[in-house]
């Protein structure tokens, strides 16, 4: 069985094929084509070899078609089965893999008013895919979903419940299909049951969020009603005064405006002007005072967040590390934990600073009470497809 991820975001097509054989999932290639509808676009492509070419298509369509091309020439004849879709947003239809009929297709469109950043991208990647890929079985797999089980208390925000009731508003978190996949393998990694263990899943990357896990269910997360609440990023605010774009509208600023300043202009970029935190890191060792603040605020934020969520659980099983910064900085990760040896996580820095391939691993002093996982979205998404293709023809 061959199996296609895929995850189209606003200007970019992240790919990646499996095969699934003998109960084994092996990653076949994968690639990312970028910067579609802009001046500049590339397309790195790894399978036996890795290229990158200069690419450029004006449309998500074109891409779609020239993807579907190149997938052609690389299987040589042999088909897709299923096609498992990245979607942000399921709302309060969607916590499952879910396969994709004309119905399914109706509500991820009508979800679009509440992502709308990112659900028409997804829409448009699974329009253009099915056609693609007519007999193969398309799956959606949703951001939201692990967040289904928030409780009440941290699902519901401290509104007036017919306004929150009447405009869907309520906490639904993003970042799950991650957020799950650390579940998974940190408890693997323990040799516990998943619904024995609770962790805070730190996902660091571009976009950033923390998540509480509790019992192996989110109960708690940063992100919110969208994904611009929570932690500081690298392009967005996370938490901030609910009152500023009330205010910046009221002095005349349009709602377009103040939605590409606090998604695209604030967080790291907002503070020192850039939101590569390796660039941010390399300012900083040149005594840019800015860069050095913005990553202050950035550790700190953290820290609030991890004591917040400390406070709710009776026992921890980790705290977990993972996304760009996540996995790869070490000093991100030593400055997180500087605050929280009080609370018993120490960590060994030699084995923090220490180059580690493994797909899980752990850099606390004695015991496993701080983990790095590597992020690996596409797998669950395969894994969750070929559940559920079994479960379709059983
Ligand atoms: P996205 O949210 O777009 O998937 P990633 O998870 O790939 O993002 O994370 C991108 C971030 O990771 C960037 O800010 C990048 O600078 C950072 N990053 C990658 N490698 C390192 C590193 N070695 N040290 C510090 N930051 C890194």
């Amino acid at each position: 069985m061959l199996i296609l991820i895929l995850n189209a975001g606003s200007s970019s097509i992240k790919y990646k094929v499996f095969s699934y054989h003998n109960d084994t999932i092996t990653s076949v290639f994968f690639g990312l084509i970028e910067g579609i509808g802009e001046t500049n676009g590339s397309w790195l492509h790894e399978s036996t070899v890795k290229e990158k070419i200069v690419y450029w298509s004006s449309t998500h369509q074109q891409a779609f078609t020239d993807l579907g091309t190149k997938l052609s020439v690389e299987l040589q004849g042999q088909p897709i089965d299923a096609v498992a879709h990245r979607v942000v947003h399921g709302g309060t239809y969607f916590s499952k893999a879910t396969v994709i009929n004309m119905d399914v297709l109706a509500k991820i469109i009508e979800l679009s008013s509440l992502a709308p950043l990112h659900n028409p991208v997804n829409v448009l990647g699974i329009t253009c895919v099915l056609e693609l890929f007519r007999q193969a079985t398309h799956v959606a797999i949703f951001d939201t979903g692990f967040h289904s089980t928030l409780p009440p208390h941290t699902r519901y925000y401290p509104i007036d419940k017919k306004i929150a009731k009447d405009y869907h508003i309520q906490r639904y978190g993003f970042h799950g299909i991650n957020h799950e996949y650390i579940a998974k393998q940190a408890a693997h990694f323990l040799g516990k049951a998943l619904e024995e263990c609770n962790f805070i899943s730190l996902h660091l990357g571009n976009g950033a969020s923390c998540c509480l896990i509790a019992n192996g269910l989110s109960v708690d997360t940063s992100m919110g009603f969208t994904p611009l609440a929570g932690l500081m990023m690298g392009t967005r605010c996370g938490d901030v005064d609910p009152a500023i774009p009330i205010y910046l509208a009221k002095q005349g600023l349009s709602p377009e405006t103040i939605e590409q300043l606090l998604n695209k202009n604030s967080g790291l970029k907002g503070i020192c002007g850039n939101n590569d935190m390796r660039e941010v890191l390399a300012l900083q060792d040149c005594g840019d005072s800015e860069a050095a603040l913005g990553i202050t605020m950035y550790v700190s934020i953290i820290q609030k967040f991890i004591g917040g969520y400390l406070t709710q659980l009776d026992t921890i099983d980790a705290i977990v590390f993972t996304g760009g910064v996540g996995e790869n900085s070490s000093y991100i990760r030593e400055q997180v934990m500087e605050k929280l040896v009080k609370f018993g996580f120490k960590l060994n820095k030699t084995v923090n600073d220490q180059r580690n391939s493994l797909s899980c691993y752990s850099i606390a002093e004695k015991d496993n009470s701080i983990l790095v996982v590597r992020s690996n979205e596409e797998l669950l998404m395969a894994e969750k497809t070929i559940s559920l293709c079994a479960a379709l023809v059983a």
